[in-house]
């Protein structure tokens, strides 16, 4: 008999209450009797039969069996180790690990009043688990209305530098959430918090369709200043809107009724979206088909890194900000910067250098000849009001290179 397959007889004990918990069991046929004692007495509980899963509760919270399973025919079950539900429970979301704690202790509560032993249940990590769930359910509803009331939403510019003019040439639209309440909450939250459901979905679409509306009146302020070129904007697209085939197309009809060059326009992905190479490449396409430009960001720290580069028809890469982070004092990681560049470069695409926080990384960064440099050095992400006084006032950065 196969290990994992498990045979009783009429009347065999497959466990008893007070137990240690190592599996649980899924019936394949057959019949099991339930039951727990009170003041010496045998309760039924239940009795389960084919395709029912018996055993769970203890294996999931790691306490003693709390009831006795007895075959009430001739019974054959399939065995699930422990780590088969634990892996996945502790790798689920915060709230369906929320909705398994409440679950599980609504059930043992239940079956404690049957014991006549209503005993508290709720340990310290329940009472976290359940904070933290709530607090995330909340929370999102909160987002909800945010992007309904749109005023707490707001997006902000960060300048990118042009390395040979050491002119802002363009802006990234970050995203920032002023909860009323709460306070600043940071994009690192709310984004994942937003990709988790459908909400980035509109909530991408509105940062989208601001970005376009304000970068066409940068692009106002900046040409009375002479600026050499237009300015472009980089916008973060989540995987999520990247699955949603209606992104693209409402897309362009938003650049369209702003008056905005598309190619203007750097959608920007990231490496985990490329983990199906063949959708990322048709959805890449689409992007230029339509006029977008196509940008991958934080390259150099994911792992398929070269044969994403290599494989997908990108316009430019973002060096993530780790490489200037590390390239103090350390030899190798200058190497490091120069190789990575030198490689994104050779595959046609232009490099733009995140994280440039000091003169002598910017002076680095120039001499490999990347093309725009983008961190606080340059400036920090404003609101949108205060980009006419940066435009007007640009950062002094010195000499550009050569
Ligand atoms: P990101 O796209 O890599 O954006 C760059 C992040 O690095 C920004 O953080 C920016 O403020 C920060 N940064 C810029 N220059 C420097 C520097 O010189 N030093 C350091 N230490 N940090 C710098 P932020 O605004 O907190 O955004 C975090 C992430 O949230 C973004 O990373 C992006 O992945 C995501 N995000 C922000 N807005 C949006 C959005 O509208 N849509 C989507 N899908 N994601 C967004
Ligand atoms: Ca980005
Ligand atoms: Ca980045």
């Amino acid at each position: 008999m196969a290990k994992n397959i498990r045979e009783l007889e009429v009347d065999d004990v497959l466990f008893q209450e007070g137990e240690a918990a190592d599996c649980a069991y899924i019936i394949e046929s057959g019949k099991l009797e339930i039951s727990t004692r009170s003041e010496g007495e045998k309760v039924v509980i239940c009795s389960l039969g084919e395709g029912d899963i018996v055993g769970e509760m203890g294996i999931i919270d790691k306490e003693p069996r709390t009831a006795t399973a007895v075959a009430l025919a001739q019974t054959r079950l399939t065995r699930v180790t422990q780590s088969q539900l634990t892996d996945r429970i502790s790798g689920a979301d915060t709230i369906v690990k929320l909705l398994i704690k409440i679950l599980l202790d609504r059930y043992r509560s239940g079956l404690g009043k049957v014991k006549g032993d209503p005993g508290d249940r709720s340990p310290d990590v329940v009472a976290e688990y359940i904070h933290q769930g709530i607090d995330k359910i909340r929370l999102e509803g909160e987002l909800r209305d945010a992007l309904d009331t749109k005023k707490q939403l707001r997006v902000f510019y960060q300048p990118i530098i042009d390395l040979q003019s050491r002119k802002i040439a363009g802006f990234e639209a970050l995203t920032r959430w002023i909860h009323p309440k709460r306070g600043f909450i940071s994009p690192g939250l709310f984004i994942s918090l937003a990709e988790e459901t459908d909400l980035i979905v509109p909530v991408g679409l509105y940062v989208f369709e601001q970005a376009c509306k304000d970068i066409v009146k940068f692009q106002k302020t900046a040409s009375a200043r002479k600026y050499p070129a237009p300015l472009f904007i980089s916008i973060n697209i989540s995987g999520r809107q990247v699955a949603d085939p209606s992104f693209l197309p409402r897309a362009a009809e938003i650049a369209q009724d702003c008056g905005l060059d598309k190619a203007l326009i750097k959608l920007e992905i990231t490496e985990s979206f490329a983990v199906n190479l063949g959708a990322a490449s048709e959805w890449i396409n689409k992007a230029h088909e339509l006029g977008f430009k196509v940008s991958l960001d934080d390259f150099g720290t994911g792992f398929s890194s070269l044969e994403t580069l290599y494989r997908l028809d990108l316009d430019n890469a973002k060096i993530d900000q780790a490489f200037m982070l590390e390239l103090q004092g350390n030899p190798r990681n200058r190497q490091l910067t120069r190789d990575i560049v030198a490689m994104v470069k050779g595959l046609g695409l232009e490099v733009v250098v995140e994280g440039v926080e000091d003169q002598s990384q910017l002076e680095f960064i120039s001499a490999l000849d990347c093309h725009y440099a983008q961190g606080y050095l340059i400036g920090k992400s404003i609101p949108a009001n205060e980009v006419r006084e940066m435009l007007n006032h640009p950062p002094d950065l010195g000499q550009p290179y050569g």
